[in-house]
């Protein structure tokens, strides 16, 4: 640990190391007017977890600019500070950095950029376009980021499912050779763009309709260019290859392009494939032994977070997109073969009583399950979802699917970050660091807290070659978060899922406060992150 010490020591060559006899913090940074080194912040008396996974210590940090200049004993050391925070008694730890995110609207959104549900989790670090949906125009929307301001920094991927619509369509059309170069030029360009890596969404029409090696071919270009592999896969559950085939195919991926894969959201969706986390992370493992870079990240919630559509409707009545989907609805040819699958899908979901409406244009839908709507309709399920897809254009649903021992086994793991995959209607958009921290860490001590901090930040920083933040080291950016443990806490629900976070006093973004005693000041001192060739 005194190791992390001396490059604040060596800074000090030259200056004369003042050892104060008064012990009292705050004197010292008023006291002393010469050789000393200033830093605009100085958070004193607070219990630092680095990041790196070691126990925690106690540190002071100071920040100058957007750096971290300080890591050490405030006391010994000849600081003078701007501002001084005082964390006796609380958690100092590096800004949470969320690797799997449906921010792209909110911090294009003039009204929602400050991104106030992330940063009251703590969260410094924004990645979105996952799925495989992003925007064509990288460069140009980091660009609009920096212009407007932004209140976490911003990552972008480059997105499949947004590459393959422009070049073919909703159709399940395999591409030729032109189109392959065009989707290829696509994903080159948002890389040079500063995008940090390609994601897929194959479970989602239509990229759903690719086969493994059209995903192989583009992923290379990512690879040439540094870039990563972010994927929600195929399947999670029991709807197409399988769960196991499905990290089979990641794999693959990543072998064959050269890439590392990181599966987004892991989970074992739905009761056939309940306790196949045990073998899913084995295969992960395997996979790493034999050289694949593989990661995972998962949010700590027992329901995903859906679409009805995407939930059960097949894909293939999906093909040519919704106004096809809505003429197969109405054509009594094949009416009975899709209701047949989709009782199947949802019966691999867990049932009607499983799916809970959270969003739909029709406001009354809205906090009822399926079950109650078939009942109120009098319909059997699958021809109640049908009404809504038809009649309301569908609903966005919290889909409870998943088992906590499957939750447990793959938090337990180093292998698998923290991700919120947050979304409307779903309390992970406004819970999942804090409730990870309270529910996990400190109620049921399942992980612990350094393992937790550094699953939330410095190992996604470095997995996502994401350089000099995730940890607090001096020369990294300042990306703090200050933190007590006491009330840390989501207060979101299914309920209300837009019930802020609490607990977190402060959190600073490239050296500036963003939160203040729990509240977001209205600064916006994010920035757009882009991928250099460097990285
Ligand atoms: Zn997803």
């Amino acid at each position: 640990m005194r190791r992390i010490l001396l490059p604040s020591i060596t800074l000090l060559i030259g200056l004369t190391i003042l050892i104060q006899t008064n012990s009292h913090a705050g004197a010292i940074v008023r006291e002393l007017p010469q050789n000393s080194i200033q830093v605009d912040l100085l958070i004193l008396n607070g219990t630092l977890v680095d990041g790196s996974g070691q126990k925690p210590r106690k540190a002071d940090v100071g920040i100058r600019g957007d750096r971290i200049v300080f890591v050490g004993d405030g006391r010994k050391a000849n600081l003078q500070a701007g501002r001084t925070i005082d964390a006796t008694g609380l958690i100092v730890a590096p800004g949470f950095i969320d690797p799997h995110t449906h921010t792209l609207g909110d911090l294009t959104d003039d009204k929602r950029k400050a991104n106030e549900a992330f940063l009251l989790q703590g969260v410094t670090t924004v990645i979105t376009g996952n799925d495989g949906g992003s925007v064509l125009e990288v460069g140009d929307l980091l660009k609009k980021w920096e212009t407007q301001g932004i209140g976490t920094n911003g990552v972008l991927l480059a997105g499949f499912g947004t590459i393959r619509g422009k070049v073919i369509g909703p159709t399940d059309a395999q591409p030729n050779a032109a189109q392959l170069a065009e989707m290829k030029q696509y994903v080159a360009r948002a890389m040079d763009e500063g995008a940090f890596g390609l994601s897929t969404g194959l479970f989602y029409a239509p990229q759903s309709y690719a086969k493994t090696e059209e995903v192989i071919e583009l992923a290379k270009v990512a690879a040439a260019k540094g870039g990563v592999y972010d994927t929600h896969m195929r399947d999670e559950g029991s709807y197409s290859i399988g769960l196991l085939g499905a990290i089979n195919e990641t794999i693959r991926i990543g072998r064959e392009a050269k890439i590392p894969v990181h599966i987004s959201h892991i989970k074992a969706l739905g009761p056939e494939v309940w306790g196949q986390s045990k073998p899913a992370i084995d295969l992960m493992k395997k996979a790493r032994a034999g050289g694949v870079d593989i990661m995972a990240c998962q949010y700590p919630y027992g329901a995903s977070g859906s679409s009805l559509t995407a939930s059960l409707v097949p894909r293939w009545a999906e093909v040519g997109g919704r106004s096809e989907l809505l003429q197969r609805i109405d054509d009594s040819q094949i009416n009975d073969r899709l209701l047949a699958d989709m009782r199947d899908n949802l019966k691999r979901r867990g049932g009607a009583d499983s799916l809970l409406i959270t969003d739909a244009r029709d406001g009354k839908l809205i906090g009822k399950r399926l079950s109650e709507i078939a009942k109120e309709m009098n319909k059997p399920p699958v021809e109640a979802a049908l009404d809504i897809i038809k009649n309301v254009g569908g609903a966005s649903v919290a889909s409870f699917n998943m088992n906590e021992k499957d939750i447990d086994r793959f938090m337990k793991e180093k292998l698998v970050l923290t991700c919120s995959d947050g979304s409307g209607g779903h309390p992970r958009k406004y819970g999942t660091y804090p409730r990870k921290l309270r529910t996990y860490v400190f109620d049921r001590k399942l992980i612990s807290l350094p393992f937790m901090v550094r699953n939330s930040s410095a190992l996604t920083a470095e997995w996502f070659r994401i350089p000099e933040r995730g940890l607090i080291r001096e020369g990294y950016f300042a990306d703090v978060i200050v933190f007590d443990p006491k009330t840390v806490a989501d207060r979101s629900t299914y309920q209300q899922p837009e019930l802020l976070a609490v607990g977190m006093n402060y959190v600073i973004v490239n050296g500036r406060v963003a939160v203040e005693n729990g509240t977001y000041k209205g600064v916006l001192a994010g920035r757009a992150l882009r991928k250099t060739k460097s990285q």
